[in-house]
């Protein structure tokens, strides 16, 4: 029998010292109205249906303890104290399988945290948010989750004038970021530091043994796999700065992001990213570069001598760059439904992608036709099925593979805009089918050109902070 759905939040984060949080209520909206809701989430959690006073902010659920969390982070690459400063967490679900999971509103107001923000969300980067995270875990890659998208009755103000204000629930395994780790260094806290560490290793890592060591390399591991899922399907975040990893291994903070049309290693969305650096291509150094400052923050826990402690880092680091290789070439040989390994494979590989960057060729479109044998033959065609013949897998086994390695959907950036801009308009129809195409994404067989097409070419622009 399953339990009754019922509010179940513990708060094992706000035993951390008290560096790492403030107290803080969420701000009362004016006219909370339910935009979306996920009830297929809501009953993994094990929560009560829909109540949009509780997802606004205006009424707190039965053992809430709300508070702001405390962060630092690195952004493009500049040292700033940050913390949630448009956020609140109301604790942590345990949901009937005794799995544990933040429950966050975001966008109900200011925080001690807000420094000039009004600590308010808009309607459209919220429901985008909800679509590419339901996207991404349909697709299989680790990610926070949306439960909820309220309208508060209110305006935000913005560059582009008044917009419809909203809150939306975020679902985590936990908010803990690089920038926590940072946080917590630039107090030179090292009780702190440790402390955090444990709670981590508890909360996301129990198999490994307590030692700081251990962690980095299994926390470099998780990203090494997001990663490389990342790149495997055009995913490009937009925004990695080091308070923006997690360090559950899981997708967040959805801003800027976007999916990649044609492939070109140059992919930027963002509007403010002018020199590329959360490029589509430049994400696996980035993420080393983001793990980097984790190792520095760690240092004293590494060891009480800081010459070893370093040496120490410098060993660490260089290995989320191998473990990426290796899984990438893994995750490729899928997507052409390799099951062998044979050295020409990286060269195999290699070949297909500078023709797609050559031709335009749409990086989704390309793999899901080669799956379903919709790809133009050409030499390089030959060279793959040729290929295809040297291993025993059987060409059903093949097909298989690849179904499952390369998507049919994700969210074409044209049909997300279109969705957001008919929700703004207070017509909810193109968002919801938009999210029955994209969180069943693996499906070859429906032909639905409009969702599988990229749209217009070039200068798609997103943006942060909205
Ligand atoms: P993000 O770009 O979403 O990762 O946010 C970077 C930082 O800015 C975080 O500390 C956010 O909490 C803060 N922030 C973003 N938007 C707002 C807002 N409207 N009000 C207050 N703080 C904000
Ligand atoms: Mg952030």
């Amino acid at each position: 029998m399953t339990p009754t759905p019922a509010w179940r939040l513990e708060h094992t984060y706000t035993r951390l010292p008290g560096l790492f949080f403030t107290e803080v209520e969420p701000t009362p909206v004016e006219k909370p109205q339910m935009v979306i809701f996920n009830k297929a989430l809501a009953a993994v959690l094990g929560l009560p249906q829909e109540d949009a006073a509780v997802y606004a902010g205006n009424t707190l659920p039965p053992g809430a303890r709300p508070i702001a969390q405390a962060y630092a982070g690195h952004q493009y690459a500049n040292f700033t104290g940050l913390g949630d400063g448009r956020a609140i967490l109301l604790g942590e679900q345990i949901t009937p399988d005794g799995e544990r999971f933040d429950i966050q509103l975001k966008g109900p107001g200011p925080t001690p945290y807000s420094r000039r923000g009004d600590g308010r969300a808009a309607l459209g980067p919220m429901l985008r948010e909800y679509i590419i995270s339901e996207a991404m875990h349909a697709l299989g890659i680790p990610t926070t989750r949306s439960l909820a998208v309220v309208t508060t009755g209110e305006k935000v103000w913005r560059q582009d004038g008044g917009l419809p204000g909203a809150v939306l629930t975020r679902v985590a395994a936990s908010h803990i970021r690089v920038g926590t780790f940072e946080w917590a260094a630039a107090h030179r806290d090292v009780e702190a530091l440790r402390a955090l560490a444990e709670h981590t290793r508890q909360r996301h890592y129990p198999e490994i043994e307590n030692n700081p060591v251990a962690l980095f390399e299994a926390i470099s591991e998780r990203q090494a796999k997001l990663l490389t899922q990342w790149m495997l399907i055009g995913f490009v975040h937009g925004v990695m700065n080091t308070d923006n990893m997690a360090l559950s291994g899981e997708t967040i903070d959805y801003g800027p992001c976007a999916f990649m049309d044609a492939y070109d290693p140059a992919t930027v969305f963002s509007s403010i990213d002018r020199h590329g650096r959360y490029a589509y291509g430049n994400q696996p150094p980035i993420a080393q570069w983001n793990l980097a400052r984790l190792a520095e923050a760690m240092l004293p826990l590494f060891h009480d001598d800081e010459k070893q402690s370093v040496e120490i880092a410098n060993e660490l680091i260089p290995k989320f760059e191998e473990r990426f290789k290796k899984r990438w070439l893994a995750g490729m040989r899928a997507k052409l439904g390799l099951f062998t390994e044979e050295a020409e494979d990286a060269a195999l590989i290699q070949d297909l992608l500078d023709q797609m960057k050559d031709s335009d060729a749409d990086f989704t479109n390309t793999f899901a036709n080669l799956t379903t044998g919709r790809y133009e033959p050409d030499a390089w065609y030959e060279r793959w099925q040729n290929r295809l013949t040297r291993q025993p897998q059987s060409r059903d086994e093949v097909s298989q593979l690849m179904r499952r390695s390369n998507p049919a959907f994700i969210p074409r950036n044209h049909k997300v805009e279109e969705a957001l801009a008919a929700a703004n308009g207070g017509d909810l129809k193109p968002l919801q089918t938009l999210l029955e195409v994209i969180t069943r994404p693996w499906e070859h067989d429906r032909d639905l050109p409009d969702y599988s097409q990229p749209g217009s070419k070039a200068g798609y622009k997103t943006f942060c902070g909205t």
